[in-house]
């Protein structure tokens, strides 16, 4: 049976057209010849009702692919005459607006949202090269269906406000700040703002509407004193909670530095053959993993630290607080685990965490709410990962706006675009 044009119609699924015929390229591609089945033209400057008036300029609209090939509409609106804007010889005439297709683009909405959700996880190069649309098109969609920052008009809440800092450029003091929204499992993507500076948060921070504000349940951030500052500074009401992964991240890089130590002096010590003894403890100690370790990596472990009990007792205590942090247990009982770990610490001659102790007993109200409400504390290390994993796959954007769209993009696309993910 040969390809009807009525079966075109119905799976074009495109309002106000019908098809008429359609032919095939020597390039292969569909080119499906439709016309408006609508009968309004409303004039282009006064909005009002046209009279028929003759047949526009022909296009060819890209839309989504038939059977893997390129396909295209190709239609000519009927063009309309406005009698009260017309004056004289000056006729003011407009051809009818496609509403299945976006003004000036020649591709439909459908594949524009198509192209949007390409470009989730991907990259502008890749969704480019794949659909064989041009690079400034791609961006050109982008820009079209995300601003370039957030529009308050369409947030209703806030819920737990997230401050993230990152590196743009891998040992450069390159710094933006993320902020986010979450509210359950919804996480928006609030701005990208240039510096992580108590100055510059603190701005971002003022162009909160006051009715949004009032949304704010608590701000999760690290212990960036340049965040807390501005919190405590601009929105004094709200709850800090300074989150876990990032208290984990910064004991753990106490832990790292010290076991670096001790490797070398221990590599300086033992021969290449005694050294690599340890391989197997040593990558234990490195992997540092959350929960009991096995009978089988205890007693690997165990000449190691016999070589080096200043390291035994760091990795006992770097784990004992990760255990606090993960037991469910209310903010007295984790203050005072925490106090007593600090003091056990201190008895110990270990150094390597008095840094950290330092930060700890600073922000040690703000690092005890994650214990408030545990199911919030956390999210950030998700939205960390995130970020990380687009700038390695978008190396090279440091243009904040495009920073701003392609998170947006990644973290909200799906819902954005309606799509259910069942996640
Ligand atoms: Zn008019």
């Amino acid at each position: 049976m040969p390809l009807k044009k009525e079966i075109l119609n119905e799976l074009l699924e495109i309002p106000d057209i019908s098809v008429q015929r359609f032919y095939i390229t020597p390039q292969k591609d569909l080119v499906i010849c439709a016309k408006s089945t609508k009968e309004e033209i409303h004039c282009h400057k006064c909005g009002k009702l046209c009279d028929k008036y003759g047949m526009g300029q022909s296009i060819k609209i890209r839309h989504l692919p038939i059977f893997g090939h390129r396909t295209y509409i190709e239609i000519t609106p009927p063009r309309g005459i406005c009698h009260e804007c017309s004056n004289g010889s000056k006729k003011v005439t407009t051809s009818q607006k496609l509403s299945w297709c976006s003004d000036q683009s020649k591709v439909t909405k459908a594949y524009e949202q198509h192209l949007l959700l390409s470009l989730i996880n991907s990259t502008i190069q890749d969704v480019s090269i794949k659909e064989d649309v041009g690079y400034t098109k791609v961006v050109s969609i982008i820009d079209r269906y995300i601003g370039e920052k957030i529009d308050w008009g369409q947030i209703n809440q806030i819920g737990l406000l997230g401050l993230d800092e990152v590196a743009l450029k891998k040992g450069y003091k390159d710094y933006v700040t993320i902020v986010t929204s979450k509210i359950e499992d919804d996480i928006k993507i609030l701005g990208v703002i240039k510096g992580h500076n108590k100055a510059e948060v603190k701005e971002f921070l003022r162009s909160i509407p006051n009715k949004l504000r009032k949304t704010i349940k608590g701000v999760c951030t690290d212990m960036h004193d340049g965040f807390v500052f501005a919190v405590k500074e601009e929105l004094s009401d709200a709850v800090i909670i300074i989150d876990r992964f990032h208290v984990a991240k910064t004991y753990r890089a106490c832990l790292k530095t010290y076991r670096m130590q001790v490797l070398k002096q221990l590599k300086k010590k033992l021969s290449s053959e005694k050294y690599a003894e340890f391989k197997d403890a040593i990558q234990i100690v490195k992997n540092n993993k959350n929960g009991i370790l096995t009978d089988e990596e205890k007693a690997k472990l165990r000449p190691l630290f016999r070589m080096s009990p200043g390291l035994k007792k760091a990795f006992s205590f770097c784990r004992k607080l990760t255990n606090i942090f993960n037991s469910h247990i209310g903010t007295k009982k984790a203050e005072q685990l925490i106090s007593e770990w600090i003091s056990e610490v201190e008895k110990s001659e270990l150094t390597c965490y008095n840094s950290f102790i330092k930060t700890l007993r600073k922000y040690k109200k703000e690092i005890i709410n994650y214990s408030r409400d545990r199911k919030n504390s956390g999210f950030m290390e998700g939205i960390n990962n995130k970020i990380k994993v687009m700038k390695r796959r978008c190396y090279g954007i440091f243009n904040l706006k495009h920073f701003f769209q392609r998170l947006v993009l990644d973290v909200q696309g799906y819902a954005l675009l309606s799509i259910k993910t069942g996640l």
